[in-house]
């Protein structure tokens, strides 16, 4: 049985939609979803995705909680400043569903651990880190991995799956082939509205869904969204022929 009684309970509402009948609901509980990075984005995209019925994660976050997290990230209290994002996450989305199985690792993605990501179906980054959104990307089409980018800065978004399975090389780098970190905006500078970040966490949950169901194509399509005034854009992703990764 995909779920048990608890959770058909927990579901139920959902899973009353034709997308989540019963051939579908099994491909969410079979699911490993990876994500990189429990922030603002973070918190409520893996919240959406256990509430949605996915239950296998992997979960990476060196930080500990601090106070000014609290503003967006929002699985987190006063009570939580000092303790490990990845474990305190874990406990809170454990409330929701308690037969989740969430491995957590308190420690940056390197060259040298990018291998625990091999058995995810998708692996979301969140991470707002440049060097690690690029090694990461470069590992994920390596292994033809599924890879979805989710960034939000001030009250812009943008996220891009890359499924990385066909011939025609589309990637992270062929969209921003920046090489340096310091040429792009990152939050802890130029700032993040707590409401942009919580809708790309949602929005990045939507996606893996789509995604996971097959509810829509949500190939190479970068989908960037102002959430003041709510304009979004889809945007076919091409590749990029000055793409270094082009042969991987
Ligand atoms: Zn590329």
């Amino acid at each position: 049985m995909s779920y048990s009684d608890l959770e058909y309970e927990i579901f139920s509402r959902q899973f009353i939609l034709q997308n989540f009948n019963d051939k579908n609901i099994y491909k969410l509980a079979k699911a490993n979803i990876a994500v990189i990075g429990l922030g603002g984005i973070g918190c409520p995209l893996i919240q959406y995705m256990v509430s949605s019925g996915l239950k296998n994660f992997t979960f990476f976050d060196k930080d500990k909680i601090e106070k000014s997290n609290l503003g967006r990230q929002i699985l987190y209290g006063l009570e939580d400043v000092g303790k490990y994002k990845t474990i305190t996450a874990k406990e809170k989305i454990l409330r929701t569903n308690p037969n989740c199985k969430i491995k957590v690792y308190k420690e940056h993605l390197t060259k040298k651990n990018l291998n625990l990501l091999l058995n995810s179906d998708i692996v979301i980054d969140t991470c707002d880190d440049w060097k690690s959104s690029k090694l990461i990307n470069e590992f994920c089409v390596d292994k033809s991995l599924n890879y979805i980018f989710s960034s939000a800065i001030n009250d812009n978004i943008q996220i891009c799956l890359f499924t990385n399975k066909y011939n025609k090389h589309v990637c992270l780098n062929c969209l921003f082939p920046n090489k340096e970190d310091a040429e792009l905006a990152r939050c802890d500078t130029v700032g993040i509205s707590s409401v942009c970040a919580g809708l790309a966490g949602l929005i990045t949950a939507q996606k893996t869904i789509n995604t996971l169901l097959n509810i829509k194509n949500e190939d190479n399509i970068l989908t960037l969204i102002n959430t003041t005034d709510f304009s979004v854009n889809n945007i076919n992703v091409k590749n990029n022929v000055n793409c270094q990764l082009n042969n991987s």
